[in-house]
């Protein structure tokens, strides 16, 4: 056992220990307003070496992509390249106040403009705005941009918006939430939507209320949507608008430019495909681009330039502000490094080499964990499995058991239309041996679901806390750290 594997001990408060001195003023010392000093918060009396020490401990039982392989499924934890914290670091970007007026922040509005310019070099798309603070977010915008289109030209009938099975769950959030009915639409037996009750959905006198279809291509089966020219189409005929989920951008950046496939307006996740880290909560920014039907909606503030000088507008029927100021900042300057680092050349390499590593895993795990769809033919970044294993193991029991061999778990049960479903997206930074190292560890669990599945039911072993409940814990959550146990 190394030190990294004793327990964390909270409780190292000693009175009247000391971390900082703070020098002695230099003005009118005043008494602290009583009634703001609450009595009951005891902050503890630490030294500095010790609280660095604790962090430090606490900050080793995580998992990130700096320490482990982390294949989590349609979240693309690639590498977050060091350079990017760099420029996010840099004193001109970090120490401008938002409230500074364009004449000011010329070199920060640039960023933003030279981004846009670059999303739509990538993209194929008109227009883009860099409001959003996360995927989820560009959607509710999208969609309220398509409301207000239809609105704008007098249609009011539309309250259908039409979401496959295999969505990612904040699509039928989003069509809710932006006062719309989602209205589900069954995949195939490829695990492709199925054309059939995508045109029952869109015929005769269905067409005057379909709004749109909100769609992820590739999909969250890792499929391509082969007939996604039919499928926008048949939604456009209709008068539908379609909103598409870019959440999967990094099988297609350089080779497919999404808005040349129909697209009216589409999110794309800046920290997960332009690397930023995430997973604890963000920041991210949700890059929002238009085609010509929907780019005057964008949400406000957009770079612009004319004659040499950057400003910062509103497009003209815009649906407003979703964020304050510039949406995160930080996130759009580390996107932009990361593109800059790349370049053209590199942004296509990252998606092919994201595409090979997917299916090299597949193939080195298909006699044991075959794809549930698409089992016979290339995914493309990411693929989902559903483990068969008998002796009464599920999906959560090999996840939890990969944490014993060191891996951050694949997502599991999503997409919903795949029973116990493994989500595997290994990104394209990943080394031929970790891969292969993932590989071995998946067919050793396999292996020890026949032998000995009391060990994977109660796994893990090699972590400070083994399963947890995960019912008491939406249940009954314990939010803030407590000395003592929750009663
Ligand atoms: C991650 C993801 C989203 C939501 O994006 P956030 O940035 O987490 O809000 C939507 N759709 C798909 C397919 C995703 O993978």
């Amino acid at each position: 056992m190394n030190e990294y594997e004793t327990p964390v001990v909270y409780e190292l408060s000693v009175p009247g220990r000391q971390g900082v001195k703070l020098p002695k003023p230099d003005v009118h010392k005043t008494a602290l307003p009583q009634e703001l000093l609450r009595k009951e918060l005891r902050l503890p009396e630490l030294d500095e070496l010790s609280s660095v020490r604790h962090f430090t401990r606490v900050s080793r039982k995580n998992f990130s992509v700096d320490g482990q392989f982390y294949p989590l499924g349609s979240c693309t934890m690639k590498y977050n390249p060091k350079v990017n914290e760099e420029a996010a670091a840099l004193q001109g970007f970090r120490r401008t106040h938002p409230l500074l007026g364009a004449r000011e922040t010329q070199g920060a509005i640039a960023l933003i403009y030279k981004l846009q310019e670059s999303l739509k070099a990538v993209t194929g798309f008109e227009g883009f705005s860099l409001q959003c603070a996360a995927g989820a977010q560009g959607e509710l915008a999208g969609v309220l941009m398509i409301r207000r289109y239809h609105h704008d030209r007098g249609d009011l009938k539309r309250t259908r918006i039409l979401v496959p099975d295999s969505a990612h769950g904040t699509n039928p959030a989003t069509c809710t939430m932006a006062g719309y009915t989602a209205e589900t639409i069954l995949s195939d037996s490829s695990g492709a939507v199925d054309l059939k009750a995508l045109k029952t959905a869109c015929a005769g006198e269905k067409a005057e209320t379909v709004a749109g279809l909100m769609i992820t291509n590739p999909g969250t089966l890792g499929l391509f949507e082969h007939r996604i020219r039919e499928i926008l189409r048949t939604v456009r005929e209709a008068g539908g608008l379609v909103y598409g989920d870019g959440a999967n951008l990094n099988a297609l950046m350089g080779i497919i430019r999404p808005a040349e496939l129909g697209f009216d307006v589409m999110h794309i996740n800046l920290h997960k495909t332009f690397s930023t880290p995430h997973g604890g909560g963000g920041p991210g920014a949700g890059a929002l681009g238009a085609g010509p039907a929907l780019t005057a909606y964008l949400p406000g503030p957009i770079a612009a330039l004319t004659g040499g000088t950057y400003s910062l507008a509103a497009p003209p029927k815009s649906i407003g502000r979703l964020k304050a100021f510039n949406g995160n900042f930080s996130v759009l300057v580390r996107a932009y490094t990361y593109i800059r680092l790349l370049g053209k050349e590199g942004i296509r390499r990252a998606a092919e080499y994201a595409v090979l590593n997917a299916n090299y895993l597949k193939h080195l795990i298909k006699d044991e964990f075959p794809a549930a769809f698409g089992a016979d033919r290339p995914c493309m970044h990411e693929f989902v499995v559903s483990p068969r294993m008998g002796n009464g193991i599920t999906t959560m029991d090999i996840a939890k058991r990969l944490i014993d061999y060191g891996f951050h778990p694949p997502t599991v049960y999503f997409p919903l239309i795949v029973k116990e479903a493994l989500m595997i997206e290994p990104t394209e930074t990943e080394s031929k041996e970790t891969l292969e190292g993932f590989a071995a560890a998946l067919k050793a669990i396999a292996q020890e679901a026949r032998t000995n599945p009391e060990l994977l039911k109660t796994a893990p072993h090699h972590t400070p806390v083994g399963r947890l409940d995960e019912i008491a814990a939406a249940r009954k959550p314990v939010l803030r750290y407590q000395d003592k146990p929750a009663p």
